[in-house]
């Protein structure tokens, strides 16, 4: 089986996360959508999760038995990282702020899947994943843009919302769509805008 995912950051970085960490877990036990004890019910070997609770339903709408799964907990991160960045491809649309053009820009979906890239879209492609690690230890983390020449950070990129430069991040393993009610719920909990991922293994 593959595994399906959604997670849930603050749009960008915030300044208290093991705060609003501690207030989401506790707003989700009450609430019973998680236990309260960290098991091994994700996809990791390192880290645990909170299994589904006895209201987990309440937050996906619909009972999908995802409790048979052995991945089916919530992970909570809290450092700093680009979330979702193993699931980049040149497909992700990144806009420069300076000239708004998509730095992918024709390359095509054949061409990228089927490894027929020129070398310099290529190029283009791979001297992202560089900046990603720079942003992450907080270092200087630039783009120069192929098409207007500006260097920028690469904070500043338009960038869809299957990437998230942020340092709080919820993962639901193989849970199926959140309701629009939950995630209001998450939203005010958290404080701040959120943004949504929906991914697989
Ligand atoms: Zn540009």
């Amino acid at each position: 089986m593959s595994d399906n995912y959604i997670i849930i950051t603050t749009a960008r970085e915030i300044e208290k996360p093991e705060e609003v960490k501690d207030k989401v877990i506790q707003w989700m036990q009450s609430n019973e959508f998680i236990e309260t004890e960290l098991t091994n019910c994700i996809m990791s070997t390192k880290n645990k999760g909170y299994k589904p609770g006895k209201k987990h339903i309440d937050a996906i709408g619909y009972d999908e038995d995802i409790l048979k799964w052995t991945v089916c907990g919530v992970e909570i991160r809290t450092e700093r990282e680009v979330f979702n960045a193993g699931a980049f491809t040149a497909m992700t649309k990144m806009e420069c702020p300076n000239c708004a053009r998509n730095r992918f820009e024709g390359i095509t979906p054949q061409d990228f899947f089927t490894d027929n890239c020129t070398k310099e879209q290529l190029k283009l492609f791979h001297s992202v994943f560089p900046e990603f690690d720079n942003w992450t230890i907080h270092e200087n983390a630039t783009l120069t843009c192929p098409h207007c020449g500006r260097i920028t950070n690469i904070e500043e990129y338009k960038i869809d919302n299957s990437l998230s430069f942020s340092n709080f991040g919820l993962t639901f393993w193989n849970w199926p769509d959140l309701t629009n009610h939950f995630l209001e719920q998450l939203k005010s909990v958290v404080g701040t805008e959120i943004n949504r991922i929906n991914g697989h293994l």
